[in-house]
C-alpha cells in the first residue's frame, strides 16, 4: 500500500489514536526489544465491505460498518492490547501488508474478495490466528454458496432460512449465552462456564463443525426454512469454534455482540475477553515478517488506435504500488519503425496524487510526422515497457466510418420485432432491446448534427432517415412522445440474438418532461437536414411533432435545473427552425433564470474548479443532474446556441461571461484534475455535513470534491459514463467553434484518446480499435460484438473512487448515447 492509501486510511480513522500509517516492514531481523513486544492485532475494515455497506441497508450502512470496527480497536486498546485498524484496500493487498500483524479479527464483513481471502489463509497457514466475527465473507462480489470461508474455519452453512444460508436472527438477546464445552481452552480464559455475548446479540451465521474444535455453542437457534417468522429450534449450534492450520488458528465466533448498532461493543465484556485472548495467543509470532512486497504494478495510458499530427499526445505512465516515499524518475525514447530515435528525455513525476497511483505523463505533441513508432519506457527499479504509437494524417475517418456499422448492428424493426407498435429506432443497448426515449432524441439529434457537417454520407443519411420517421410515429395524442417501446415485463431474452426474439411488445405511455423536452430539441434540429436532404413532407409534418411537444412541456414546471436547462434547449432550437419570435422570448426568460445557479470559484477543494450549475434552484447539489450528464445536455447547448442567436446586448454579454466561466471552471478546470485530461464525472459534499439548526436535514454544503467517476452511492451506481465524457467533449467543440480557443479543441481530443486507451486502465474502449482491449460482455449474448460500440466505461470504487473497470453491464454494455455522442464528437473535430 503506498502513502496514498495511507491518507484515506488516516481519514478513515480520523479522530482515533490507534490508527497509525503502517510502518514499513524492516528488511533485518527487528531490533531484540521489539522481537520481545507482542505483535499487534489488526481489525481488518474491508474497503469493498464499505462500499457494500453504503448501498445495502440490512448491512446496517458504511458509518456502522465503520463504527463495528473501529469500536473494537478502541475497546481491545483501552484493555491494553495493541490494536489497529487496517484498511484491506480494494486495490493492491498482500502478505506482506500484514507484516506488523500476528493477530487479524474480521468483524460483521459481507464481501471479501477471492484475492484477499486468499491472503487471509496464507496468514493462517503460516502461523498466524485469524478470528471471524458472524459475517465473514459471504459475497466475494457476488452471493456464493458454499460460504467460502468454511473450510478456513472447518465449518459448514447449517441452513436456517428458505435462501439456503445460515443467517438466523431473532428478537435482540435470543443468542445472548452460550455454553461453554471446553472449560481449559486457552482461548476461553477468564470465562466462565458460560459466555454472555450482552443484550444486542440477536444476529449468528449458523454452520456446523467439519473439522472445527466446538469450544461453546448455544443451546436453540432460530430457523426460518420453512416459516418465515422463525421456529425455535432446540439444537446446538457452535458459537465458538477453532480450526487449526499447523501453528495458525481460525477461530470463528458465529454472533454478532454489537447487534449492529452503533457503539455495540460496550455490551459484551466476554466478547471482548475472548478477543483479547485470541490476540495473546496470536501476538507471539508474526508469520507475514518476511513476505515480499507487493511488486508495482505499471499501466501505461496510450491511445491504442492512432494519433492525427496536430493531436495531443499525453502518454501517461500509471504506477501501483511499492515505495512511495519517493516521486519517480524515469527516461522515455521514442524509436521510429526504421529504429532511428526520433525523442528522448526526462519522465519527470505529476505532481498531483490521485487514486493511489504515481503518474509519470510524457507530452509526446510535437511528433507530428505520421508513422509507426514505439515509446520505451523505463521507471527507476522497474523493467522497461514497451508501447507501440502510431501517428496517421486521418484517424477520425476510420473511426466515424465505424460509426456506419454501429447504427447499422443497433437498427430495431427491420429483421427483429417487426410486430412493435412503431417498427424502427435503435436497441437501446446489448442487453436492452427496448426501444427508449431517454436516448432516442439523443440519437436523433447527434443523426442531425452529423448529417448537418457530412450531407454527402449516404449511409448516415439513411439512418436519419428513418429515425426520423420513426420519432415522428412516436408521438403520442397529446404531443408528447410515447415512453418507450418494450416487452411486457421490461427484460430482453439475452441468450437468442433479437431476430429470434417473437415477444409482442407494447408502447408504454408514461410523461417524462425529459423526454418531451429533449425529443422537441432534437426533432426540431433535424427540421433542417430532413428538408434539404430527406423529404420537404416530412420536415412539415415534424415540425408539428416538435411544436406540440414543446407546447405540452410548457403545461408542467420546470423546477429542476435540468429541466430548465432542456426547455431552454427546445426553445431555442424551435426557433433555430422556425424564427416564431415567441419561442426566442421564452428561451430568453429560461436563460435568466439558470444564469444564477451557476457555481462560484472558491468552491472546490481540489483546485480550481467552478462554472457548472447546481441541480436545484436552492442551490445545495449537483446531484443526480451529473450522473449521465448528457440527459442535462440542454443546459449547456441551450446556451451555446442562444448566444449564437441573440443581438448584442444585455443578456447575450452575461450568457458569454457565464459561458466562459464554465469554459474555463468546468470544461477545462475538470479535466485538468487528472494526468489523463479526461472530463471528471462531477461534484460531491466535502466533508461531513452539518445538521440545519431546526434538526430537518442538512445545511446546504459549503465545499465540493471532484469525482472522476461514478460511484457506489451516486444514483447511477458503479455505470461507466462515456456518454458524459462524449456530450462534454462536443460541447467543448461547439463553444470551441464560437471562441476559437484551441485548448477546447485539445480537450475534447483528450476524450476520445481516453476512450481510444489512454486511461487509467490501460484499456482500448472502442470495439474493433484497441490492441489492449477492454473487456466485454459474453459475445453469445445480447446483441453480441458490434465493431464501432463503445461501451459505459470506467467507474469508481472505494474511499479513493479509484478506476475500475465492472465485471458485469455497468462498464461492459454498449449503450446508444455513447455512441451518439461519439459521432458528434468526430463530425465535429473532421467537419
Ligand atoms: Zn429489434
Amino acid at each position: 500500500m503506498n502513502r496514498f492509501a495511507w491518507t484515506a486510511l488516516l481519514l478513515f480513522c480520523a479522530g482515533l489514536s490507534a490508527c497509525k500509517p503502517r510502518p514499513t516492514v524492516p528488511a533485518e531481523e527487528p531490533a531484540v526489544s521489539e522481537a520481545a513486544a507482542p505483535a499487534p492485532v489488526a481489525v481488518l475494515a474491508f474497503e469493498e465491505n464499505l462500499d457494500f455497506a453504503a448501498t445495502e441497508s440490512f448491512a446496517g450502512g458504511r458509518e456502522l460498518y465503520r463504527d463495528e470496527v473501529e469500536g473494537l480497536t478502541k475497546r481491545l486498546r483501552e484493555r491494553g492490547l495493541d490494536a489497529r485498524t487496517l484498511l484491506v484496500p480494494l486495490d493492491g493487498f498482500s502478505l506482506s501488508d500484514l507484516a506488523p500483524y500476528g493477530t487479524l479479527v474480521i468483524v460483521d464483513a459481507f464481501v471479501i474478495m477471492p484475492p484477499v481471502r486468499a491472503v487471509l489463509e496464507d496468514f493462517v497457514r503460516r502461523g498466524g490466528t485469524l478470528v471471524g466475527v458472524c459475517e465473514v465473507g459471504r459475497f466475494p462480489g457476488d452471493w456464493a454458496k458454499p460460504w467460502p470461508f468454511g473450510e478456513l474455519f472447518g465449518l459448514r452453512t447449517r441452513v436456517t432460512d428458505s435462501y439456503g444460508t445460515g443467517v438466523a436472527g431473532g428478537p435482540a438477546g435470543f443468542y445472548r449465552i452460550a455454553d461453554v464445552r471446553a472449560p481449559d481452552a486457552p482461548l476461553l480464559r477468564g470465562l466462565t462456564n458460560r459466555i454472555d455475548w450482552g443484550e444486542l446479540a440477536q444476529h449468528v451465521w449458523a454452520t456446523e463443525s467439519a473439522g472445527a474444535e466446538v469450544l461453546a455453542t448455544f443451546p436453540q437457534y432460530l430457523s426460518s426454512v420453512d416459516d418465515q417468522a422463525g421456529v425455535v429450534v432446540s439444537n446446538a449450534l457452535p458459537a465458538v469454534t477453532l480450526q487449526r492450520h499447523g501453528d495458525g488458528r481460525a477461530v470463528f465466533i458465529a454472533v454478532l455482540p454489537t447487534g449492529r448498532i452503533f457503539d455495540g461493543w460496550r455490551a459484551s465484556d466476554d466478547a471482548l475477553t475472548l478477543l483479547a485472548n485470541a490476540a495473546a495467543l496470536g501476538g507471539g509470532r508474526r508469520p507475514a515478517a518476511d513476505a515480499p512486497a507487493t511488486p508495482v504494478r505499471v499501466t501505461v495510458g496510450v491511445n491504442q488506435y492512432g494519433y492525427e499530427p496536430d493531436w495531443p499526445k499525453r502518454i501517461v505512465v500509471r504506477l501501483q504500488g511499492g515505495d512511495t516515499n519517493d516521486l519517480p524518475a524515469g527516461m522515455y525514447r521514442v524509436v521510429a519503425a526504421d529504429g532511428r530515435e526520433v525523442q528522448r528525455g526526462p519522465l519527470p513525476a505529476w505532481p498531483g496524487t490521485l487514486w493511489r497511483s504515481r503518474f509519470l505523463p510524457v507530452d509526446l505533441t510535437t511528433l507530428r510526422e505520421p508513422g509507426d513508432y514505439r515509446v520505451e519506457i523505463s521507471v527507476q527499479g522497474l523493467e522497461a515497457v514497451t508501447v507501440p504509437l502510431r501517428v496517421a494524417e486521418d484517424v477520425v475517418g476510420p473511426l466515424l466510418a465505424s460509426q456506419q456499422e454501429f447504427w447499422a448492428g443497433m437498427r430495431c424493426g427491420e429483421t427483429c420485432h417487426t410486430t412493435d407498435p412503431v417498427p424502427g429506432g435503435y436497441h437501446d443497448a446489448s442487453g436492452d432491446w427496448g426501444l427508449r426515449m431517454w436516448s432516442m432524441p439523443h440519437v436523433l439529434w447527434a443523426l442531425a448534427r452529423f448529417v448537418e457537417e457530412h450531407p454527402e454520407n449516404e449511409a448516415l443519411r439513411y439512418e436519419l432517415d428513418r429515425t426520423a420517421r420513426w420519432m415522428w410515429k412516436m408521438a403520442a395524442p397529446d404531443g408528447a412522445p410515447y415512453a418507450a417501446i418494450k416487452s411486457p415485463t421490461d427484460m430482453s431474452p439475452l441468450e437468442i440474438r433479437p431476430a429470434q426474439d417473437t415477444t409482442q411488445r407494447e408502447l408504454e405511455t408514461r410523461f417524462s418532461f425529459e423526454y418531451a423536452a429533449t425529443y422537441a430539441v432534437a426533432v426540431a434540429r433535424c427540421l433542417k437536414p430532413v428538408r434539404e436532404q430527406i423529404s420537404q413532407n416530412l420536415a412539415q409534418e415534424l415540425q408539428v411533432c416538435a411544436e406540440r411537444a414543446y407546447r405540452r412541456i410548457r403545461e408542467e414546471p420546470a423546477d429542476s435545473t435540468k429541466d430548465l436547462g432542456n426547455r431552454l434547449w427546445a426553445a431555442v432550437e424551435l426557433y433555430r427552425a422556425t424564427r416564431i419570435d415567441d419561442y426566442l422570448q421564452d428561451a430568453q426568460r429560461d436563460a435568466r433564470a439558470l444564469l444564477v445557479r451557476q457555481l462560484e470559484p472558491g468552491h472546490v477543494v481540489d483546485g480550481d474548479v467552478y462554472g457548472d450549475f447546481y441541480a436545484d434552484a436552492a442551490r445545495t447539489t449537483f446531484s443526480p443532474q451529473q450522473w449521465k450528464r448528457f440527459h442535462a445536455m440542454g443546459l449547456y447547448m441551450g446556451l451555446v446556441e442562444l448566444a449564437r442567436l441573440l443581438p448584442d446586448g444585455v443578456l447575450r454579454t452575461d450568457i458569454n461571461v457565464v459561458l466562459n466561466r464554465l469554459t474555463d471552471g468546468f470544461l477545462l478546470g475538470m479535466s485538468a484534475r487528472s494526468p489523463y485530461g479526461q472530463m471528471a464525472a462531477g461534484l460531491e459534499p466535502a466533508g461531513a455535513r452539518r445538521p440545519r439548526a431546526d434538526g430537518r436535514g442538512f445545511e446546504p454544503p459549503e465545499k465540493f470534491k471532484v469525482y472522476h467517476f461514478s460511484h457506489r452511492e451516486s444514483w447511477v451506481r458503479e455505470h461507466g459514463l462515456n456518454c458524459d465524457l462524449m456530450a462534454m467533449a462536443t460541447l467543448a467543440l461547439e463553444r470551441a467553434r464560437d471562441t476559437g480557443r484551441p485548448e477546447l479543441r485539445e480537450m475534447a481530443v483528450r476524450q476520445v484518446n481516453w476512450i481510444l486507451g489512454a486511461n487509467p486502465l490501460g484499456y482500448g474502449m472502442l470495439e474493433g480499435f484497441a490492441t489492449q482491449p477492454s473487456p466485454g460482455i459474453d459475445p453469445a449474448i445480447g446483441t453480441g460484438i458490434i465493431r464501432g460500440a463503445l461501451p459505459n466505461g470506467i467507474s469508481g470504487r472505494g474511499l479513493d473512487n479509484v478506476p475500475a473497470w465492472g465485471a458485469t453491464w455497468d462498464s461492459r454494455e454498449y449503450w446508444l448515447p455513447q455512441n451518439a455522442y461519439l459521432l458528434t464528437t468526430l463530425s465535429l473535430l473532421k467537419p
